[in-house]
């Protein structure tokens, strides 16, 4: 289960602060020093742990937290409003055009789930808006991605706009929005190419796409699985591309945090979607709210 380890620990470490009728400054530093420990056995950013810990304990002695009647309520309450602020304060909505078609450009590391979370909001949007997307392949490097998104497309009755895989991506793109312009498409989604890790060729050619299609979101997909590596890996992106949000995926899976926690703070883009499950309706926004209230059980 999600974040199992680490809402275990914070757990444990608020009834230590249960079991004190009267709580101290050393209470709560002991509280502190096991929510940090949690936090890095979570996985999460070092620097994001660090500033977390010292906001929350100096709210934490304050006065009127530590002479109230309900002190571990109250620095339980602080723990939570500020894993909501980590993690963005509330949901962030799609970016859209003012004229269709709203652009959506998918990026990400091979593995992450970008073909599957393109489809995932195409049917999202269908539901929603009665939207009328078309797809574009252009992941040409992998051949399995073009037959992936076309299923996809077929599964959700989506046009996928797609030249096999011997032509550059970008033309692909250009041809693609050329159609989505004639069929009148509302939303056009793009499916890119992934790499096992960020290289130059792949940030050139997603730059190039980017400068062609000026889309209105750029939407990065990670692995929630991959903690810090996925905090890693947006910072990456959000170097060579003017990211607009995070979807964070495999958050049905046994993740520990780190991503969850990390990104917004490290990179200054929301996490706008959380996939929790391989089927193609399990896109859930994001709410940080409530992602604060799953952590802490
Ligand atoms: P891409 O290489 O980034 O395009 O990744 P794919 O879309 O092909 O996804 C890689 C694998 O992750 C596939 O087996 C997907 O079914 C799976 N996947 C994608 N999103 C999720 C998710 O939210 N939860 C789970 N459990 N699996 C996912």
């Amino acid at each position: 289960m999600a974040f199992e380890g680490l809402t275990e620990r914070l757990q444990k470490a608020f009834s230590g602060l249960r079991r004190k009728g009267k709580v101290s400054e050393s209470d709560v530093r002991d509280a502190m020093r096991e929510i940090r420990l949690a936090l890095l056995e979570a996985d999460v950013n070092f620097n994001v742990v660090k500033d977390f810990v010292k906001t929350v304990r100096t709210k934490a002695v304050g006065k009127e937290v530590l002479d109230s009647l309900t002190p571990s309520q109250q620095i339980i309450k602080i723990v939570h409003d500020e894993l909501v602020k980590v993690m963005g304060e509330s949901a962030v909505p799609l970016n859209t055009a003012p004229h269709i078609p709203t652009i959506i450009m998918m990026v990400g590391l091979q593995g992450a789930g970008k073909t599957t979370t393109a489809g995932k909001l195409a049917s999202r949007l269908i539901k929603q808006e009665k939207a009328r997307p078309l797809m574009i392949a252009a992941d040409v490097y992998r051949p399995a991605a073009v037959d992936q998104l076309v299923t996809i497309g077929q599964q959700l009755s989506v046009p996928v706009f797609e030249m096999g895989t011997d032509h550059d991506p970008v033309e692909i793109v250009r041809q693609g929005l050329a159609q989505a312009e004639a069929n009148k498409n509302d939303y056009v989604i793009i499916d890119t190419a992934g790499r096992l890790e960020i290289d130059e060729q792949l940030m050139n050619e997603l730059s190039r796409i980017q400068e062609l299609a000026h889309p209105n979101e750029i939407l990065l997909v990670v692995d929630a699985m991959t903690g810090q590596v996925a905090t890693q890996v947006a910072e990456g992106f959000n170097k060579q591309l003017d990211l607009t949000g995070v979807v964070l995926t495999k958050l049905d899976g046994d993740t520990r945090g780190g991503a969850a926690l990390s990104i917004r703070a490290v990179t200054g883009k929301p996490i706008k979607f959380v996939g929790q499950g391989e089927k193609l309706d399990q896109l859930d926004i994001f709410y940080p709210d409530r992602m604060a209230d799953r952590i802490l059980g």
